[in-house]
């Protein structure tokens, strides 16, 4: 065992954040140091969480056509793929999308819209339907509209919605690489509206878009920083027509390796496994959580397959784990 990563693991259990260089250190080990870092990721994740597993699932509220053009996405217009045309959800639609995860026991639901921001019309829309969906179906709301200031999200948070998921998805540096219509201040700066207004942080970025392990450092810290509560991993699932379709997908002990690095950066923050789960980590997705994940996206992502839901929780029990369903 590495007394380097015990010692470091043994600050993080008595309550202390690390430093960059600490985490430096720990970026630069090599693919054999993975079943240790796992190991500790695995102590500092039953010393904040227990065995709690959180399973949320989402919907895509208003799905492709966006104006912007982020590279790894496929709803970006600009685009050639299925999801380069809008498409909207009505209010029942959305509710029923909420009865049908309340069903399978889920607690935490999420409206997600394509595009850079919402609409006074679609924020009125919201005010309604957030009251709605948690009086008819009695599950928690969670939701993301892309770049919104303190009223938008103070309007959210007395609707009744609980947390806003808004991604940084790389660090300020690799972002313009990625993203050219939105510059990287104005997603810290909706985050902080969220959190002004009182709304949980659901945020975190994508991995396997051609970043360094620096980019994925700045990232951390910065999440860290802000405060976020939960925070997203999403892995590239190379979408046929978007800039970065080419890209190979990530191998499955990288992933365990950035989760488990994530867990020590941000051991009391959620991590949730979210976007290319299925594709990218295959047979060995239940080691997630031995790596640090505290939770999950069940169901559908937004324009690729996810797995059952009921496959899903059997995975986390067989664990061991106890996933908060009800
Ligand atoms: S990630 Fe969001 S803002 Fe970027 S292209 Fe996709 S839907 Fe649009």
């Amino acid at each position: 065992m590495n007394e380097k990563i015990a010692s470091i693991a043994n600050e993080i259990l008595n309550g202390k954040l690390i430093e960059r260089s600490d985490i430096e250190f720990l970026f630069s080990l090599d693919d054999s140091a993975l079943e240790d870092l796992m190991y500790w990721a695995n102590q500092i994740r039953e010393k904040f969480f227990g065995k709690k597993v959180k399973v949320c699932s989402i919907i895509p509220g208003r799905l492709g056509g966006c104006s912007e053009d982020c590279k790894f996405c496929a709803q970006s217009s600009r685009y050639e793929t299925e999801f380069k045309e809008v498409q909207t959800l009505n209010d029942e639609q959305i509710i029923e999308g909420a009865k049908q995860a309340r069903q399978k026991g889920i607690q935490h639901f999420g409206i997600v819209y394509s595009g850079k921001t919402i609409s006074e019309k679609e924020l009125v829309r919201l005010e309604k339907l957030i009251p709605r969906i948690k009086n008819e179906v009695g599950i928690d709301v969670c939701g993301g509209f892309g770049i919104i200031n303190y009223e938008q999200a103070k309007r959210l948070a007395d609707a009744g919605m609980s947390r806003y998921n808004h991604n940084l998805e790389t660090s300020a540096n690799y972002f313009k690489k990625i993203v050219t219509k939105h510059d990287y201040q104005s997603r810290i700066e909706t985050v902080l509206a969220a959190k002004k207004a009182g709304l949980g942080l659901c945020t975190g970025g994508i991995f396997g878009i051609g970043e360094e392990d620096s980019d994925r450092i700045d990232m951390a810290l910065q999440v860290r920083e802000l405060g976020a509560d939960m925070v997203p991993m999403n892995f590239l699932h190379p979408i046929t027509g978007t800039p970065l379709g080419d890209m190979p997908v990530m191998r499955p002990r990288e992933i365990l390796r950035l989760i488990s690095l994530y867990r020590f950066i941000l051991p009391r923050a959620g991590i949730k496994a979210a976007g290319g789960r299925v594709l990218n980590l295959g047979d060995m997705q239940s080691w997630i959580f031995y790596a640090g994940a505290t939770a999950i996206i069940s169901g559908n992502y937004l324009t690729t397959a996810g797995r059952a839901v009921d496959e899903d929780v059997r995975m986390i029990k067989d664990l061991g784990l106890e996933p908060e369903i009800n």
